[in-house]
């Protein structure tokens, strides 16, 4: 199966995608992975993406699309996590997968709402020793000012209520008419991510089994 991913920031996709990866055997692409461990590798490319990232810039599509060409090779199976993020992206994957005689199955939309996404993202609070990390509406530590393991806890700077609101601004601009795009296209599956881990497990797997016998 070919899988795309997508939701806003704090919708679980990542979480939800590593156990769907293990579950069904199917390798998980993240594109911000691929760019990451492109630059590490120290190519060209690499130099190329770095450049752009340290001006604060864009990378753009076609690096972007290098880049994904070379993680996906010659898989035939994969979820995608991180991509496409913009419409004209939509359309290059499609035109990429068509050129291999194949498509995508399904896109993955974990749908929930911003109070939602403010709620998890701001809740959240990182121990500074050990990495845990803590949600103060879900998941409160027994003391709200340490871990479990005496170290200090953390809000990270990106979980703050003004960067939230713009990555759910930008959400909200460049990926929101994927949804429509693939929609019309018969492929966008919509799964209710308001609830805890397991419930959004259970039915995403079975939306996607039901597909299977389709
Ligand atoms: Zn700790």
């Amino acid at each position: 199966m070919r899988i795309v991913l997508l939701g806003k920031p704090g919708a679980g996709k990542g979480t939800q995608g590593e156990f769907l990866s293990k579950e069904l055997g199917i390798p998980r692409i993240v594109m911000s992975d691929l760019l990451k461990r492109e630059v590490e590798s120290g190519s060209e490319l690499g130099g190329l993406i770095k450049g752009y990232m340290s001006e604060g810039k864009l990378v753009p599509d076609e690096v972007v699309y290098m880049v994904l060409e070379r993680g996906i090779g010659g898989l035939r199976d994969f979820i995608l996590d991180g991509f496409p993020r913009n419409v004209k992206q939509a359309e290059w994957l499609d035109s990429f997968l068509s050129s291999r005689n194949t498509e995508l199955n399904a896109v993955l939309y974990f749908d929930v709402s911003d109070l939602i996404v403010l709620r998890r993202m701001m809740g959240r609070l990182v121990c500074e020793r050990c990495g845990r990390t803590y949600n103060i509406f879900y998941d409160p530590p027994e003391d709200i000012r340490k871990c479990s393991c005496g170290g200090r806890l953390y809000q990270r700077v990106d979980d703050c209520y003004d960067k939230i609101l713009r990555r759910l601004d930008i959400f909200r601009e460049e990926t929101e008419p994927l949804l429509e795009y693939y929609r019309k296209r018969g492929k966008l599956v919509s799964i209710d991510a308001s609830g805890g881990i397991e419930d959004v497990r259970k039915e995403m797997l079975s939306i996607l089994r039901s597909l299977e016998h389709d």
